[in-house]
């Protein structure tokens, strides 16, 4: 039997829903339950990949190929479970289902409405889920009180009543602030915000409470009151250090005993957290530190990197070093020596991007890693600037560039018009949309031998995700290689170049995918702990 958490929000955004249900999920994995998590995003676009990274964080994709909400990246690293397509839907997604159906003549005759349609709609999506997991967590986006909510809060709110208390419990992550003045937290925020959930006739069973310092009992007893919550249900989420302390946090708090008290289940006491306490105490004991520059564009908005910051400090828990991030605005490179900014840092990384501003800047990044021979790891675009660097700088072609800027005479990277999906041919062009039509989701890759990445690995096949539009150009293949850039990984077929390794530097790697969405805390990925471990001899260097 599944039975299904909603979990929604109040009184701001950003108050860690994601990450609380995430944390949640992996409490119930150690309880011995098999947990899914999905999100729910209120926002029409039909995903979020066609979203500035300032406005929505990091693009999340799947192994399906979907471009999902980055909170789906939290849900992956913190219960290893692969999220899919299926696990995010938008109010996007969900018109154009209904709106397709309509043309289509599905609903004849009928008046086609935010309730019933749209609202059956949500709850197809969640409905889905039967039979998948012990545990169905929901995510309900945005905060309690969005207009784009509604549709969603209804739905839950009917999926909750037809499958009845056994089986549905809604947790409300809230807000406490604290008023200097009034030396105090308050509540009133919360009480409203729980308000407004019950006039849309959900009552939330937990309360989980953001707040940056003990919630005294006295508190938590007028929370309890107000909100006609179960005292014990009123759960403090205090701010940690780490986020990967909050599934030990709230499971010192209680949240998963209340859990399984609300669906009546029987509550085991001695949970085995040793995975995560033994996580927290590699982040928080560091033997050493390294420092590593993110060369990028995004780089005022931690979210735009999320995956990628976890990946690296995943990389410097297997590593048991801590990983000092430092962010610079690759523009920056275009009229100042990388060396004032890159002085004293022991690996350097060009993540993924898009378009042309601070491309030029990047390139010089890569010139200086590959001159001064510090670790460099390229994610992406950041392979294929290292390609464009190198094909300028080592073969002699001034015009090397990505036909992603305009058109130009030597396209080391240039635009994809076919390649193979699963034994299928995938076709595009200039003019094709630009919603999802990047090639996306997990594409495997043919390693060489005794490669710096085969050893990284520890295999010559892999499986990794993709989301990009333009590729390094193969018929450069040759004059690379000749100046010591290795085409070290290609897709099986030959034709596609994954990974680009330069053969005299102690650690110089370009990647096509991304391979930090698939690290996790207890399982980092082995391309960012051979880079940490490059970054570490690189510090010993200094
Ligand atoms: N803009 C590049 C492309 O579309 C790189 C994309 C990326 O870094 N994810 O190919």
């Amino acid at each position: 039997m599944t039975r299904y958490i909603f979990i929604t929000g109040g009184v701001v955004s950003s108050l860690g829903k994601g990450l609380g249900s995430a944390a949640l999920g992996a409490l119930l994995q150690a309880r011995g339950y098999k947990v899914r998590l999905c999100k729910l995003d209120p926002y029409l676009n039909v995903d979020p990949g066609t979203m500035s990274p300032f406005q929505h964080g990091e693009v999340y994709v799947t192994d399906d190929g979907a471009e999902t909400d980055l909170d789906l990246g939290h849900y992956e690293r913190f219960t290893g479970v692969p999220a899919r397509r299926h696990d995010n839907i938008t109010t996007g997604q969900v018109y154009t289902e209904v709106l397709g159906k309509e043309r289509r003549g599905d609903y004849l005759g009928a008046t086609i409405q935010v309730i019933p349609h749209i609202t059956n709609e949500i709850k197809d999506f969640i409905h889905e889920k039967e039979g998948t997991a012990d545990f169905v967590l929901c995510e309900i986006g945005g905060t309690v009180g969005d207009i784009e909510s509604l549709p969603f809060l209804e739905a839950i709110r009917q999926f909750g009543n037809e499958i009845g208390t056994s089986r549905a419990l809604f947790i409300h992550v809230t807000l406490l602030p604290y008023i200097p003045a009034a030396g105090e937290l308050k509540t009133k925020p919360t009480q409203h915000s729980v308000k407004e959930l019950m006039s849309y006739g959900i009552r939330p069973q937990i309360l989980l409470c953001r707040a940056d310092r003990p919630i005294s009992q006295d508190e938590r007893k007028k929370i309890a009151l107000f909100c006609n919550i179960d005292e014990e249900k009123v759960i403090p989420a205090l701010d940690v250090k780490t986020i990967y302390e909050v599934p030990l946090s709230y499971h010192a708090e209680g949240l998963d005993c209340q859990v399984m008290n609300s669906f009546g289940l029987e509550n085991t006491p001695d949970l085995d957290l040793s995975k995560w306490e033994r996580i927290v105490r590699r982040i928080k004991e560091p033997e050493g530190a390294v420092r590593i520059a993110i060369v990028g564009k995004y780089t005022n908005l931690a979210d735009s990197y999320k995956s990628l910051n976890e990946a690296l400090i995943h990389g410097g828990i297997a590593n048991k070093v801590s990983v000092e991030l430092n962010f610079v605005e690759a523009e920056v490179f275009e009229n100042a020596d990388p060396l004032s900014y890159l002085q004293g840092i022991d690996g350097i990384l060009v993540p993924g991007g898009f378009g042309q501003r601070g491309a030029e800047g990047k390139i010089r990044a890569v010139q200086f890693a590959r001159e001064h021979k510090i670790p460099y790891f390229g994610i992406c675009f950041g392979m294929q600037m290292a390609v464009i660097e190198a094909a300028r700088n080592l073969c002699g072609l001034k015009n090397a560039n990505s036909t992603e800027f305009g058109p130009c005479s030597e396209p080391v990277v240039g635009i994809m018009t076919e390649w193979l999906k699963e034994g299928e041919k995938e076709e595009r062009s200039e003019k094709t949309g630009k919603g999802g039509t990047m090639r996306l989701g997990a594409y495997p890759a043919s390693l060489r031998e005794s490669s710096l990445v085969a050893k990284a690995y520890g295999s010559t096949d892999i499986s990794e995700r993709h989301r990009h539009r333009y590729e390094v150009n193969i018929a450069y293949r040759e004059a690379l290689e000749a100046q010591g850039l290795i085409f070290s990984g290609l897709s099986p077929d030959g034709k596609l170049p994954e990974i680009v390794e330069l053969a005299d530097h102690p650690w110089f790697i370009g990647v096509q995918f991304h391979p930090e969405l698939k690290s996790k805390p207890f399982d980092p990925h082995p391309l960012f702990v051979s880079f940490i471990r490059a970054a570490i001899e690189q510090s010993r260097l200094v």
